[in-house]
């Protein structure tokens, strides 16, 4: 969809503008674009469309304040589910401005008690996160979660009726939840429809609801739930829990629960995939003569020889001292580390000329970088 007009951009009128000049802004562009008078025209029809659709929030207090202050996205409707201007139908306009209209930022309100869905319905599917340490994801963990959500009434079992008896259809909407009216407007009658205020809405109506949750047949519930992590497990990672969302109405099954990863850093390790990463400060004369070396691995600390003349930044790898494989334990990524050379500070004067004279005991071959490092350099300049 193409970027959006600022809507009092569409008006053509100030920020400031009080509410009789976006009523008069907008009886202008309607009276010029109304389809009445331009049958068959695609553009006057897109000018008319976004028109109402300015001046549906700008002559509405709460929402033009959450407009002014999120723009587009605190009013969009197309933010919810369901509802869009992707045709031109002025039913579906009024309908998604009075009707569907959660709230801002009410996904979660979105009407889903709607008479229009009354066939069985799956329940909500719901969202956990869950943090883990690093060594926990590695190796697994079993957790106990608290999730609260709504849950069939222990009451009614869900029919919401104190009696059991089946909710009757709503006779003044006939089920459908909404009301046709009509409201004159400057271009003769117009049909609009409203949620119906004797069901609220639902199509129903329940003569003896279940005190224990009001007729909704859900009541809000604390489950505790013991989640097993498998090893291996990464960073943004979804683990599903089948059946463990919220009840379906009229019969329809459970949501799932989805817990979501995430894995707090390590003061040592690092991870990418599989492959675990540290650094490990080793001395001059370590590198130098290839000591044996204590190197931490997530199983913990193993001695590791590195070869002579090891080099600043110089990286090792570990075969198989990484990160199992999720569902397959028995395979494991890398292990690698990364010598981070310490140079002595504060020599006294003796540690100082030990140095030197070891450093004069030197040659070229000793420092082969260094040589062909100045070789270079003369043969730039000379
Ligand atoms: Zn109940
Ligand atoms: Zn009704």
């Amino acid at each position: 969809m193409a970027e959006k007009r600022d809507y009092y951009e569409i008006l053509g009128v100030d920020k400031t503008a009080d509410e009789n000049q976006i009523k008069k802004a907008y009886w202008k562009l309607a009276k010029k674009y109304h389809p009445d008078v331009n049958p068959d025209d695609k553009e006057a029809e897109n000018k008319f469309k976004e028109a109402n659709e300015a001046y549906e929030v700008l002559s509405d207090k709460e929402k033009r304040s959450r407009y002014d202050q999120y723009g587009h996205a605190g009013v969009d409707p197309n933010s919810f589910a369901g509802h869009g201007f992707g045709h031109f139908d002025l039913n579906d306009i009024f309908n998604t401005i009075f009707g569907g209209f959660g709230g801002f930022g009410g996904f979660a309100g979105f009407d889903t008690h709607s008479a229009r869905h009354r066939g069985p319905a799956r329940g909500a599917n719901l969202r956990y996160r869950m943090n883990l340490d690093f060594l926990e994801a590695a190796f697994g963990v079993k957790r106990e979660i608290t999730i609260n959500k709504d849950d069939l009434c222990d009451s009614c079992g869900g029919s919401r009726t104190s009696d059991n008896s089946k909710p009757r259809t709503c006779s003044v909407c006939q089920g459908t939840g909404q009301v046709q009216m009509v409201r004159e407007t400057m271009f003769g009658q117009m049909m609009t429809s409203r949620p119906c205020e004797t069901c609220h809405g639902s199509g129903e109506i329940i003569d003896n609801p279940c005190p224990a949750c009001n007729g909704r047949g859900v009541r809000s519930k604390t489950k505790r739930l013991e989640v097993k992590v498998p090893a291996g497990i990464n960073e943004g990672e979804m683990l599903t829990l089948r059946g463990e969302g919220e009840p379906g109405e009229n019969g329809g099954s459970y949501g799932d629960l989805y817990i979501e990863i995430r894995i707090r850093p390590h003061p040592v390790f690092s991870r990418e995939g599989n492959q675990t990463f540290c650094e490990v400060p080793v001395t001059f004369a370590q590198a130098a003569t290839g000591s044996e070396i204590e190197v931490p691995t997530i199983d913990g600390t193993v001695k590791y020889k590195l070869k002579e003349g090891t080099q600043p930044g110089e990286v090792y790898t570990i075969r198989g001292k990484g990160i199992p494989y999720i569902n397959r334990n028995e395979l494991r990524g890398d292990h690698k580390f990364r010598v981070k050379l310490e140079v002595p500070r504060n020599l006294d004067q003796k540690q100082k000329d030990l140095l030197i004279n070891f450093e004069e005991s030197l040659n070229d071959h000793n420092y082969k970088e260094r040589k062909s490092f100045f070789d270079k350099i003369k043969s730039l300049f000379n």
